[in-house]
């Protein structure tokens, strides 16, 4: 579903990405982990085009994302090819940039009726069963300034899904809500996880979500995949020393 071709992200001198290559399966709930610094917030940036690659292809449900084919050749996107890739993925933030001045359920109508060209009755239809999926039937005509920070986190989530991507980002999803309001939030994204066949790449600190829900958890260090397996084998005899710190630090 998501490719990385030996993929180069440089900031100036730094190189982020060594030749990063991995992919994921339709389906599959893959979280990354590592130190800060490590280079997980760059692949999601990558896949939402607001990085561009150095070197190296990225593709999407076979599609390549960074290129594009012109008279039988693959040339830099361009940005009609970038929108056209970028529609089938979601992404959640840790803020949840919710549009404060429109009600919980036009937060959600508004990009699948401008974007997708869904009729006003469909995309109410379908915020509705997503409102009452993420578990808030009863806000439908709140202002996110009403919800709080773990409703509104719902209310994004239900936005993301609105446009039925085949793949929705996580980037540190939880990490600006108060500790009570996390369980919910996660509680929310494992049952997605286990009813759709969306392909999920994850940030996270959470390591209990991770080991929980995960299909797959790679551990990054440096720009590079240094471990790539079960969670269950991962968290509890990780082959790399590496990773043994990484845990001991942060479990
Ligand atoms: P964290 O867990 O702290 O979020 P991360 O593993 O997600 O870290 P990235 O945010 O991907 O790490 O950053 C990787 C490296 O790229 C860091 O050295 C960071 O300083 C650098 N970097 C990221 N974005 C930019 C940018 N826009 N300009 C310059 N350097 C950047």
């Amino acid at each position: 579903m998501i490719r990385f071709d030996r993929v180069v992200k440089r900031f100036g001198d730094n190189v982020v990405l060594r030749d990063l290559s991995f992919s994921t399966e339709a389906g599959e709930f893959v979280t990354l982990i590592g130190p800060s610094g490590s280079g997980k917030t760059t692949i999601l940036r990558l896949l939402m085009t607001l990085e561009r690659v150095n070197g190296g292809m990225i593709e999407v449900g076979g599609e390549p994302l960074s290129h594009m084919k012109k008279n039988g050749k693959l040339v830099p996107a361009d940005e009609k090819h970038l929108r056209k890739v970028r529609r089938r993925i979601g992404m959640v933030f840790q803020q949840f940039n919710l549009f404060p001045n429109m009600k919980v359920l036009q937060n959600i109508t508004e990009a699948p009726m401008r974007v997708l060209g869904k009729s006003r009755d469909e995309a109410e239809d379908k915020a509705r069963s997503l409102l009452e999926m993420v578990g808030l039937t009863d806000k439908v005509d709140a202002h996110p300034s009403q919800l709080s920070g773990g409703q509104q986190q719902r209310v994004a989530i239900a936005r993301a899904l609105a446009m039925e991507p085949d793949v929705l980002l996580l980037d540190e999803v939880t990490s600006a809500l108060d500790p009570e309001l996390v369980a919910g939030v996660l509680g929310v994204l494992r049952e997605i996880a286990s009813t759709t066949d969306i392909t999920f790449l994850c940030v996270t600190h959470e390591m209990q979500f991770a080991r929980d829900v995960s299909d797959r958890v790679m551990m990054f260090d440096s720009g590079r995949i240094i471990e790539d397996g079960h969670p269950e084998k991962l968290f509890t005899d990780p082959s790399h020393a590496r990773t043994r710190e990484f845990l001991q630090a942060v479990l």
